[in-house]
């Protein structure tokens, strides 16, 4: 891994990264690989530790989606409840690992949970970026029907974030899915708009508005290699940002 330049080179202040459930399932089917867990928290540190103020969402499709149970039979709200449950879950996994790299961090849910977490105040939270503590934000929005990259959307433009870092399965958005299609193009920038009305599906249409309202800039990137956020963060490697046209 390069070397990161000191904050005061960087184009980024304060950020938010979206890590979904997926992301630290590594090569698995379900659940959370540590070994993905480690990957991904060293990049975060090594970003953090070089001087950005990082805030996370994390997702929880790695273990229970309230729309797939839906479709199963369960009520979907109380699915969805489950769902933002499963994110705590992977937010105590990252804290740990980040913790163990000295990485100060506080996870904050949306959901009451005064046992294992700090409630979400939104004041508290940009004090503890101030104070260089990665924030773990969890459960969500809080409210069933929702998605965490609309939470992602929301606590990226409540903290004032100079960008939404969406880390994925590829490098980029795509014309059409990569892994099936040789002749799909990515982009390197796209609009807002270009997003919804041609459907490219990197976000949920209700985070991509949000972002729009916000003038929000989201970044697409492949997060399954070593140093990958290290590295967009500084502007390298391949990625797709979403901008106002
Ligand atoms: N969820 C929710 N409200 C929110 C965020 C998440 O109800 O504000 C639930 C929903 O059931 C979702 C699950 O939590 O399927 C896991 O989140 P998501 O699918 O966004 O995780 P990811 O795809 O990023 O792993």
């Amino acid at each position: 891994m390069n070397d990161i330049n000191t904050k005061e080179s960087l184009p980024y202040k304060r950020v938010l990264l979206k890590v979904s459930g997926e992301a630290l399932m590594g090569k698995g089917s379900f659940g959370v690989d540590p070994e993905m867990v480690e990957m991904v928290a060293a990049d975060i540190a090594h970003v953090a530790e070089n001087g950005v103020q990082v805030c996370l969402v994390v997702g929880g499709g790695n273990i229970f989606r309230g729309v797939a149970a839906a479709t199963k039979g369960m009520d979907r709200a109380q699915g969805d409840y489950a769902g933002m449950l499963a994110t705590v879950i992977n937010a105590l996994m990252l804290q740990n690992a980040l913790e163990r790299r000295d990485v100060g961090t506080r996870v904050m849910s949306a959901i009451h949970m005064a046992s294992i977490a700090e409630p979400y105040i939104r004041r508290r939270a940009v004090r503890h970026m101030e104070k260089g503590r990665v924030v773990i934000f969890a459960a969500g929005t809080g409210n069933p029907f929702f998605t965490t990259d609309t939470a992602a959307a929301l606590r990226a433009s409540e903290m004032e974030c100079d960008a939404l870092f969406k880390g994925t399965q590829v490098d980029g958005v795509y014309s059409a899915d990569p892994r099936t299609n040789p002749d799909a193009k990515r982009y390197n920038e796209l609009s807002y708009t270009e997003v919804l009305t041609r459907d490219l599906r990197v976000m949920d249409a209700t985070a991509i508005s949000l972002s729009r309202e916000n003038a929000l800039p989201i970044i697409v990137f492949n997060m399954h290699a070593p140093g990958a956020f290290s590295a967009v963060i500084r502007g390298e490697g391949a990625f797709t940002k979403i901008v106002e046209s």
